[in-house]
Formats: C-alpha cells, sequence, structure tokens
C-alpha cells in the first residue's frame, strides 16, 4: 500500500517538473552546481598585459615593475630605455 503512495508522489513530482513547477530542494541543489561550475571558471590564471608589446600573459610569468607588468626582460628593458 505504502509503494503505490511512493509511485503516485512519483508520478505526482514528474508531471509537477513536466508542467514547469520547482521543488525548492532540488532546484537549489542544481542552482549551488552551476555556481560552483561558474567558479572552476573564474579560478583560471588572471592575466595582464604587456606594457610594452600588448601581449598577454599570466600574472605568474609578468615581471612587474611600477604597477605595469611585462611579458620578458626585453620588453622590460625596453620599456626602461624609454623612459630614460
Ligand atoms: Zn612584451
Amino acid at each position: 500500500m505504502i509503494f503505490r503512495l511512493i509511485i503516485f508522489a512519483i508520478i505526482g513530482i514528474i508531471i509537477y517538473r513536466f508542467l514547469g513547477g520547482k521543488i525548492p530542494l532540488l532546484d537549489r541543489r542544481e542552482e549551488k552546481k552551476n555556481r560552483d561550475s561558474e567558479n572552476d571558471f573564474t579560478q583560471v590564471a588572471p592575466t595582464s598585459e604587456c606594457a610594452e608589446c600588448g601581449t598577454y600573459m599570466t600574472e605568474d610569468d609578468a615581471i612587474i615593475y611600477h604597477k605595469k607588468s611585462y611579458c620578458s626582460n626585453e620588453c622590460f628593458e625596453k620599456a626602461q630605455k624609454r623612459i630614460r
């Protein structure tokens, strides 16, 4: 008897969702999953632009000097020569 009630409940939920209804408990879990994948996306290493040649590189590779970032020593030296 109780199995029949469960089956009716499941069918009811399926119809409810089919008609566009939302079940807060389940949908919240889905939203959280989506938010987590967004976080994964933003965890990509931040990039910065070389102040000399405009190349994009990760901040790990950048040479940062006076709040400007350079992709390589060459660009850094070029920029220094231009300033002088
Ligand atoms: Zn550069």
